[in-house]
């Protein structure tokens, strides 16, 4: 197939589908290449026995996030409240603590010292997203160590460390030692803080898609029919001022403009003719992705809730650190989802699949009893085995990335436009920026085509 368009997008995720369906609405011609034979990227419905959906990627949405609560509302589509009734279960170190509210009844002085430590990232973050990262006064310094230096500095206390690794692996999918300071800081500003990424009521935890988030992209590809190419991995891009060849497999494109909404470590993968200026290059070299499992593990109905548990868990000490109740709003089956992250999903993905499943079990049981060990169906996700993804949430910077290349993040380079979650300026990593980046880059390709026809 060859075709001639005025803009090609190259990804079918969230970011890449939404540019579409605004430049298209603005009157362009337009053609989507997909690698995957689906759209929705890092947004995936499986099913539960019953035939109720339940999503193997990213699902909540939460409050702040208004980009895609916006979108959720004009596809028709709603939300539903995440399960949060009765008690939660934290394990710091030796101790266990079963609570409700948001804060675990752990030892005071590590109380303290986490609440002290969360006051100064806060703080730190308002300064660092409030403009571009690598402009914050503190960017040098922070980005010149690793987000487990700045912990090391700033937290006093074993079980305030504990804390702030397990949060580290829940929120980014990686280690501490893995991250700059500077994007840590920028990831937690540009949500607006930690408690708006770490709750569930009031946080980015808050809601879930009926029908399952992919119905989002779904809808949106609906609106855009055969203008996308499915099962189309783009391979080469050609590009001069005048405009762009995109080729994947038989098909090639030409275009005015594209937008490349994959996320920067496979936009990597891309070759470029000619090759990208070497800040760009440069970049996404030092922006890996993240490494999660996820595990949707489901019984006859949720009986962690006979006992008044909330299915909320984390522990420090177990693989699977991070479990919510995931049940469907009619109320059975009662699913429960876990989180394999950063070097517990590196040590977990080695595992033969039964080994894996037997000790999520094993953690599910140590957290609401034996009834776990018995569930009707088990459904997990390991991201980084797939090809177009290379892993999840999302990419961050490793040290020393954001204040060298930062600018080329966002920056058009001639005709190629970049989108994708890691481009946003608000909730970077989430659906939400992931919208942001889809208008955004929508928007800088509008004003140039507008321009040329004026000319
Ligand atoms: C397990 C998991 C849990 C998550 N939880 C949440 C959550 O609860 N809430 C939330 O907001 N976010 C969550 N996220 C993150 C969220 O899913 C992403 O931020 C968002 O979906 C990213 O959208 P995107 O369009 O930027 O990128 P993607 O969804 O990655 O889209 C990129 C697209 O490009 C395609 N592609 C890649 N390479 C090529 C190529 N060479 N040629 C053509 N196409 C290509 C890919 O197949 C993909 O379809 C989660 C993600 C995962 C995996």
């Amino acid at each position: 197939m060859k075709t001639s368009v005025d803009v090609v997008v190259v990804g079918a995720g969230i970011a890449g589908l939404v540019a579409a369906r605004d430049l298209v609405r603005a009157g362009r011609e337009v053609v989507v290449l997909e690698a995957r034979d689906r759209v929705g990227g890092r947004l995936l419905n499986a099913e539960l026995p019953g035939g109720a959906p339940i999503e193997v990627g990213g699902q909540w949405v939460g409050p702040g996030q208004d980009q895609v609560l916006a979108l959720i509302d004009e596809l028709g589509l709603t939300t539903f409240p995440t399960h949060t009734e009765g008690r939660h279960i934290a394990e710091i170190g030796t101790a266990r603590s079963v609570y409700t509210g948001r804060v675990p009844r752990l030892n005071p002085v590590a109380l303290a010292d986490v609440a002290q430590a969360q006051w100064r990232l806060d703080r730190l973050a308002r300064q660092v997203a409030a403009r571009e990262p690598w402009l914050a006064e503190q960017a040098e310094d922070l980005d010149g160590q690793t987000f487990a230096t700045w912990l090391r500095r700033n937290v006093y206390t074993s079980g305030g460390r504990s804390f702030f690794r397990l949060i580290t692996e829940a929120v980014f999918s990686a280690e501490p030692e893995d991250l700059s300071a500077l994007w840590a800081c920028f990831y937690v500003g540009a949500a607006g803080g930690l408690d708006a990424l770490i709750s569930t009521a009031g946080g980015a935890q808050q809601d879930r898609v009926v029908g399952g988030s992919q119905r989002i992209a779904l809808a949106l590809a609906d609106e855009l029919g055969d203008r996308i190419v499915l099962g189309a991995p783009v391979t080469e891009i050609s590009w001069d001022a005048a405009g762009v060849q995109v080729s994947a497999g038989r098909t090639t494109v030409r275009a005015a403009r594209a937008v490349i909404a994959v996320p920067p470590p496979l936009a990597a993968r891309i070759r470029f003719g000619p090759g990208l200026p070497g800040d760009r290059d440069q970049l996404v070299q030092r922006m890996p992705m993240g490494r999660v499992i996820k595990v949707n593990v489901a019984y006859d109905e949720p009986f962690w809730r006979r006992d008044g548990l909330s299915g909320q868990a984390n522990s420090d000490h177990r693989p699977l650190g991070t479990v919510f109740d995931n049940t469907p709003p009619a109320g059975a089956p009662g699913v429960l989802v876990g989180f394999l992250e950063g070097k517990h999903a590196d040590a977990a993905g080695r595992l033969d699949p039964a080994e894996r499943r037997s000790r999520v079990l094993t953690d599910l049981t140590g957290y609401f009893g034996p009834q776990a060990q018995h569930p009707i169906a088990y459904i997990e996700r390991d991201w980084a085995e797939e090809e177009f993804s290379g892993g999840c949430y999302g990419a961050f910077t490793a040290p020393s990335t954001l204040t060298r290349f930062g600018t080329a993040l966002r920056t058009a380079i001639g005709p190629l436009h970049w989108a994708g979650t890691e481009t946003a300026t608000r909730w970077a990593g989430y659906m939400d920026g992931a919208v942001e980046s889809g208008h955004r880059a929508a928007r800088e390709i509008s004003d140039v085509l507008m321009t040329h026809a004026q000319i």
